[in-house]
């Protein structure tokens, strides 16, 4: 969600808006000052104050409603000879911390305009908040939109930014993360190549590398994620007009 300061002090310097308890910075656009608020996918549904602080305190305050998001359930069988990779506890640790480490470290100012592109052609074959079960294990939800089509087939960056991560992970496979500025980023996964390298900077539809199915994965696609402070959300909210601040 975009919180949105519509007649800010005329000399505010800064200023944070607390949403569930945690703070995020706000930035300056024209007039007003905005930024960018994760909803996890397991947060509670029902009532939330939102309050803005700066120098002189709080400023601003309101309220916000959070409904259920009609996330759908699915349960799948799986040969355990493809879900080995899950068992691997200390690996999977290891990629979490490399991606929080990347995501706490993002660009102050917003690096891009306009709604996003898809970064492929493809069919959607599955949507950000699925919550799938794998063999009768617990629901765990997808945290990004599947876009399948050949290995091969072209992945371009959804947005301008900074490359914050090219390399191999574990379970995401061939991974690119992308800094989109005031905490944003999308990350593109399972590649079967990487066509950019870590400090580049892209613009909207630049190539970042080809489809594929390394990772865990199961036929070549690409798993595409928006993080907001760390949290995953929908990438899809970011392809729409309203996000602009
Ligand atoms: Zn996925």
């Amino acid at each position: 969600m975009i919180v949105r300061l519509l007649r800010p002090p005329s000399d505010l310097a800064w200023a944070n808006v607390f949403f569930a308890g945690v703070p995020y910075p706000m930035l300056a656009v024209e007039d007003r000052w905005f930024a960018y608020v994760a909803l996890g996918q397991y947060i509670p549904t029902g009532g939330y104050p939102l309050e803005v602080t700066s120098a002189a305190g709080t400023i601003a305050s309101g309220q916000v409603t959070v409904t259920d998001g009609g996330f759908l359930y699915e349960e799948i069988e799986l040969p355990p000879s493809s879900i080995g990779l899950l068992s691997d506890q200390e690996a999977i640790n290891e990629e979490r911390q490399t991606l929080s480490t990347v995501h706490a470290g993002f660009t102050q100012e917003r690096l891009w305009s306009g709604p996003w592109i898809m970064p492929a052609v493809g069919a959607i074959t599955n949507s950000f908040g699925l919550q799938r079960s794998i063999n009768g294990g617990p629901y765990s939800g997808h945290t990004g939109m599947d876009i399948a089509n050949e290995a091969g087939t072209t992945l371009v960056a959804a947005a301008a930014g900074t490359v914050a991560l090219a390399e191999e992970l574990f379970l995401y496979g061939n991974a690119v993360v992308i800094d989109h500025g005031a905490g944003v980023f999308s990350s593109y996964n399972h590649l079967q190549a990487i066509t950019v390298v870590a400090g580049q900077s892209v613009e909207r539809g630049d190539p970042i590398g080809e489809m594929g199915e390394t990772g865990f994965v199961s036929g070549a696609h690409v798993h595409w994620e928006a993080i907001v402070h760390g949290t995953r959300v929908d990438p899809v909210l970011f392809t729409q007009d309203g996000i602009e601040p």
